[in-house]
């Protein structure tokens, strides 16, 4: 699937419905995030905050672990919001572990995370977010 313009607003759109289902008591910073796969299909995660902090989990993280646990690993491009809750937001990158999660499964030129704020986009390549990313090929013993 090609990432064209409207399949660009498509999947931010995506990841505002997702951000709806932020569980964020402690922080009220709701992230979404809609990640779209080969097949086609999107995924959509938020974060989820937790009282103990270390198992908060990312939104970016949360749909690729729902899309990996349905068997899907290949993807083409995720879409990030984020924002205080009820603040008009800027653009929210994912975090190192979200990047690193990205490189475990895409390629790191092909791939692309767009960020998402109202109706401003901008479109990254994971190379661009995670520069000399350690991956599964530096663990190649040649
Ligand atoms: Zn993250």
């Amino acid at each position: 699937m090609k990432l064209d313009e409207a399949a660009k607003k498509k999947l931010v759109a995506e990841a505002y419905e997702a951000q709806k289902m932020a569980y964020v008591p402690y922080s009220d910073f709701c992230v979404g995030a809609a990640l779209m796969a080969k097949n086609g299909k999107i995924y959509r995660g938020c974060n989820i905050e937790n009282a103990a902090f270390s198992p908060t989990n990312c939104g970016e993280r949360t749909a690729f672990f729902k899309a990996v646990s349905e068997g899907v690993t290949e993807f083409e491009a995720i879409a990030v919001v984020g924002n205080k809750k009820g603040e008009k937001g800027e653009f929210c990158s994912p975090c190192g572990v979200c990047r690193q999660v990205m490189a475990e499964f895409c390629d790191p030129d092909e791939f692309k995370v767009i960020l998402g704020a109202g109706e401003e986009t901008a479109v990254y390549s994971l190379r661009e977010l995670l520069p000399l990313g350690f991956t599964k090929k530096d663990l190649d013993s040649e």
